[in-house]
């Protein structure tokens, strides 16, 4: 029995519905799933309605971008109340910084000769949280580049000539602010830091000493023999192995829901121990 503990929806830079996400997920048979979508919790309420329907148990959270150690990282938090709370709270000042920041990013485009407009890239994203991703799907639209991966090494990504930084709490202040909102943080696909895997479990002790509640063990980015690796670290640090495909529909059109690139399966006890995790 399998979940999928990393989706991005409508809400932020996946391209499909919470509903179209739980159908799928549904029909392939996962029992557990998360929504996930950057800065955000405006999904969560239908998304948990819609899984309560269809009898897939739910668990609503995001996924912020964090320094830590000057590098950027990725933290899931589950178990947020898009009602608010400390971290909810804080997550606005994000999109605000959030916004600003595309705002400048439209302006370095069209100083590299592109013609991307701010409105363009709302549109393009539908009223979720703008990324990325939705500045790349304009590109492609108007033939600048031919697919998201040549956007962002020509003109996204970091050190590329349109990238813009935004503010980001830091490792400790997520976790901590996380913890306060009695929600559960965790390190997201760990592979992208520059850490060798070796060094997972002293690099992040002292995270787990402030909180941290688990690691993205089971990802479709790395190959099996590092997931369970990283399970084994997590099992040694006394925290949960999560995982998740980071399905973004047409945005990540190689990862699929519940399987990512095909191998992978996250096993539905990590479910019940993010849920016990959140009692403790
Ligand atoms: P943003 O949140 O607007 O800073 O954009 C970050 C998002 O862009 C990530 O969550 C990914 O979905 C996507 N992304 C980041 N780097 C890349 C890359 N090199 N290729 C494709 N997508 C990327
Ligand atoms: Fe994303
Ligand atoms: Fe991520
Ligand atoms: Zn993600």
């Amino acid at each position: 029995m399998a979940v999928d503990l990393h989706l991005h929806s409508t809400y932020s830079d996946g391209s499909e519905t919470p509903a179209a996400i739980i159908d799928t997920a549904v029909t392939i048979g996962l029992t557990g799933m998360a929504l996930t979508d950057h800065d955000t919790l405006e999904g969560v309420p239908e998304a948990a309605a819609l899984a309560t329907t269809r009898g897939i148990r739910f668990i609503g959270g995001t996924e912020l971008s964090v320094t830590w150690k000057d590098q950027s990282m990725h933290m899931l938090v589950y178990f947020l109340n898009p009602e608010g709370g400390p971290l909810e709270d804080r997550m606005g000042e994000l999109r605000r910084s959030r916004h600003q920041r595309n705002v400048e990013m439209a302006d370095k485009l069209q100083a590299q000769g592109l013609d991307i407009t701010i409105e363009e890239v709302t549109r393009e994203a539908g009223g979720g949280v703008v990324g990325r991703p939705h500045f790349a799907g304009v590109m492609i639209e108007k033939n600048y580049v031919a697919n998201v991966p040549e956007a962002f090494d020509r003109y996204l990504a970091a050190g590329r000539p349109a990238y813009t930084p935004r503010l980001r709490l830091t490792a400790a202040e997520a976790i901590s602010l996380g913890r306060a909102s009695g929600a559960v943080p965790v390190i997201a696909h760990p592979h992208t830091l520059n850490l060798r895997s070796s060094e997972f479990a002293t690099g992040f002790k002292e995270l787990v000493d402030h909180g941290l509640g688990g690691i993205e063990a089971y990802y479709g980015e790395y190959r099996p023999a590092l997931r369970s690796r990283i399970a084994e670290i997590c099992a040694e640090l006394g925290i949960v192995a999560t995982g998740g495909s980071d399905y973004h529909g047409k945005y990540k059109p190689h990862l699929s829901i519940g399987t990512g690139k095909g191998d992978l399966s996250v096993p539905d006890v990590a479910f019940d121990q993010l849920e016990e995790a959140r009692a403790a």
